[in-house]
C-alpha cells in the first residue's frame, strides 16, 4: 500500500444496451434501487457518494515487477490485483517501461465528445485535473467498466488497455494470422474507438483470460465460435513476440499453452 485510504464521490458508469446502445444497461446499477442517469455525451451512470479509495503498489516479488495504481476503491483492489496476476511478468514489465506513471481509475475516460463513464484509455494526453498523474504516461480505467464485469472478479477491460501497449513494437501484431482472420479482425468495429487494434487487443484479453486457472474467467476467454475467443487466434498470438520465450518463463508458456 502507498497510502491511508481517502474518501470521495465517484461516479460509475453503465454501458448502454441495445443495437446502439443508448438504452438504459441490463444490469443492476451500483445503487439498485434508483434507475441509472444518463449523460448525453457520457453514457449512463450514478453517482457513489464517499467511496473509499487508495493508492497501491503491485509487486511481485523476486520478478522485478512494480506497478502504482491510483485511487482504485478500496472494495476493488482485489479484483484489480487478480487482473495483473493473469499476465506474464515480462508483459507488465513492458508495461511499466512504456507506461512508467501505470493505472489511474477514474469516473471517465477520453475527453470532449468521445468522454464516457466506461472503458478504458491509453491517453496521449496529460490530464490537468490530477497533477500527480501524467495520464500519457499512463493507464486510465474507468469505474464503470470495473463494475461491469465486477460478477468476474477481474477487469478484462485492463487487460485490453495493456494490450495496445502489446501493440507496442509489434509485441503482437496482426502478422501471425492468416489473411482471412487479419481482415475480418481488423475491419472489427468493437467499441467507441475506431482503430483497427480493438479486436486484437479483445484477442489479447481473451488468451490472458484462456490461460486462467479460474475456471469462469478460462470460460469468459474461450469460445470456439467466436473468432477473437479461437484456438485459432489463440495459435496466431503464439506466434507473436510477446507470447515467445523472449518474454515468457518457461512455466509461462505452459500455461498459455492449449489446453
Ligand atoms: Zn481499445
Amino acid at each position: 500500500m502507498i497510502g491511508q485510504p481517502y474518501s470521495q464521490d465517484i461516479i460509475i458508469g453503465g454501458y448502454g444496451s441495445g443495437r446502439n446502445r443508448n438504452r438504459e444497461p441490463n444490469y443492476f446499477a451500483p445503487n439498485f434501487l434508483d434507475p441509472w442517469e444518463r449523460d448525453r455525451v457520457r453514457g449512463f451512470y450514478q453517482v457513489m457518494e464517499q467511496e473509499d479509495l487508495i493508492d497501491i503498489h503491485y509487486y511481485r516479488s523476486n520478478e522485478n515487477v512494480s506497478i502504482n495504481i491510483y485511487a482504485v476503491k478500496q472494495s476493488e483492489v482485489l479484483f484489480v490485483e487478480r487482473t495483473l496476476d493473469l499476465l506474464p511478468s515480462g508483459h507488465l514489465r513492458w508495461l511499466k517501461e512504456r507506461k512508467p506513471e501505470g493505472i489511474i481509475f477514474a469516473n471517465s475516460a477520453g475527453r470532449g465528445s468521445s468522454e464516457r463513464y466506461t472503458g478504458g484509455l491509453n491517453p496521449g494526453y496529460d490530464d490537468r485535473s490530477t497533477p500527480f498523474f501524467d495520464e500519457s504516461e499512463g493507464i486510465i480505467i474507468t469505474y464503470g467498466s470495473l463494475w461491469r464485469y465486477q460478477n468476474l472478479g477481474i477487469s478484462p477491460t485492463l487487460i485490453h488497455e495493456i494490450g495496445h501497449i502489446m501493440t507496442h513494437a509489434g509485441k503482437i501484431s496482426y502478422r501471425y494470422f492468416s489473411e482471412r482472420d487479419r481482415v475480418t479482425l481488423s475491419n472489427t468495429r468493437v467499441s467507441r474507438n475506431p482503430g483497427s487494434l480493438e479486436a486484437l487487443c479483445n484477442a489479447y484479453m481473451y488468451f490472458i483470460c484462456y490461460a486462467s486457472s479460474t475456471p469462469a474467467i478460462r470460460l469468459f476467454g474461450s469460445r470456439p465460435l467466436i473468432l477473437e475467443r479461437s484456438r485459432q487466434t489463440r495459435e496466431a498470438l503464439r506466434g507473436c513476440p510477446g507470447f515467445s520465450s523472449r518474454m515468457l518463463s518457461s512455466s509461462e508458456m505452459t500455461r498459455f499453452r492449449e489446453r
